[in-house]
């Protein structure tokens, strides 16, 4: 069967970039008032053109919002299982040749952070890890997942890319949903920023939602490291072909994206686009558009005020109070992290401001009453 790579084939990085900035206002206006959004509303709803008409932008994004999730929001979080990584990624702190302590969690340990979760009211959890295939793999996944899975009832993953049979394995054991974020579709600024390990195989993560369509995996998830190319609005829109080509193939399978931005930081890379806060709302009600099933996610990188202002536009899923090393919910030790978040708010201080905007925070992504019984996983 084919897969998004013939698709991704015959993309043009160029093309599409001009064609994005060759949008007008009377495009951006046309799409504002089509009833279906496609692919040239988005690259209109994308484009220099929507900056001026970002009200109107986000009123319609609240309303379709409204209409296909409610008045709710969805709280998940991660937890760091390891910051071990064979990688070299240019962006990271966990890469291999950063000289950091480096930590796996044993069973005991990950057992008193599920608890210091658990006792925090979520009850949809997100395992990451760095990538490490011979000490964080298969192994260790089918040692621990089934004692994770029982505590949740909802679980998902963001580790390395992993074989077909491999997701058909872990999904038995009671994964839910795998997030696996392209970083960026141009094949070029991937390769400048992904220096060693595995990582370096463009294609090989390109291809991961379709193995994980094939091995029907629940919720896929997708994402661009916005900052990484030159141009985020055709990395978002490259992004945007992606999930119209595996919801077409994997229809039943549920999808959510994210933007995390690369941001200017002391002794860090410089991003070689940079997305603002503006063009973010921007990007997340014109996908709202776009795709209005599909979940959208924001994490604490961004901040309180930012956060608060967006979440009731466009947003479904939220982390809250993340903790981004191993074993940061039971014993705190900022020196193993991998970046630190910038909205610090404690979950019951990020739901209250939901409440506030007159949403309610959900804690859970789905429910065992709706036929997902422990017993048959
Ligand atoms: S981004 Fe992921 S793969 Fe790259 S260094 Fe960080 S943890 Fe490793």
């Amino acid at each position: 069967m084919a897969d998004f790579l013939q698709r991704w084939q015959q993309l043009n990085w160029d093309d599409i970039t001009l064609r994005i900035n060759a949008k007008t206002a009377r495009d951006v206006e046309k799409a504002l008032n089509s009833p279906k959004v496609g692919r040239e509303e988005l690259m209109a709803l994308l484009s220099p053109a929507a900056a001026a008409y970002l009200e109107p932008l986000a009123q319609r994004a609240q309303r379709l919002t409204r209409q296909r999730f409610g008045n709710t929001v969805s709280f998940y979080v991660p937890l760091y299982l390891s910051n071990l990584c064979a990688n070299d990624c240019t962006y990271c702190g966990f890469s291999m040749s950063n000289r950091i302590k480096r930590k796996t969690l044993d069973q005991q340990e990950i057992a008193r952070e599920c608890e210091a979760i658990r006792a925090m009211g979520f009850d949809n959890l997100l395992l990451v890890t760095g990538e490490h295939q011979t000490k964080v793999g298969m192994d260790y996944f089918r040692r621990h997942l089934p004692d994770i899975r029982a505590r949740f009832s909802s679980l998902m993953m963001e580790v390395q890319p992993l074989a077909q049979e491999e997701y058909g394995e872990l999904k038995a054991l009671g994964l839910d949903g795998v997030l696996v974020y392209q970083e960026t579709y141009h094949e070029g600024s991937y390769r400048q920023h992904h220096l060693k390990g595995n990582k370096q195989d463009f294609f090989f993560r390109l291809e991961t939602p379709d193995r994980l369509g094939r091995a029907g995996i629940d919720k896929i998830g997708l994402g661009t490291l916005n900052g990484l190319s030159d141009n985020w609005r055709t990395d978002c829109f490259m992004m945007a072909e992606h999930l119209l080509w595996l919801q077409q193939t994997y229809w039943q399978s549920r999808y959510s994206l994210a933007f995390p931005r690369l941001r200017p930081c002391a002794g860090g890379i410089q991003p070689a686009s940079l997305m603002s806060e503006k063009q973010l709302v921007q990007t997340l009600c014109a996908f709202r558009l776009f795709a209005p099933e599909a979940e959208l996610t924001l994490s604490t990188r961004e901040s309180p005020h930012f956060r608060d202002h967006v979440i009731p536009l466009a947003i479904t899923h939220v982390s809250a109070f993340s903790k981004t090393q191993p074993g940061g919910y039971a014993d705190d030790r900022p020196e193993l992290e991998q970046f630190a978040p910038h909205d610090g708010r404690t979950p019951q201080q990020v739901a209250s401001a939901l409440q506030t905007a007159g949403l309610q925070p959900v804690w859970k992504d789905w429910d065992q009453f709706l036929g997902r019984a422990p017993q048959n996983i």
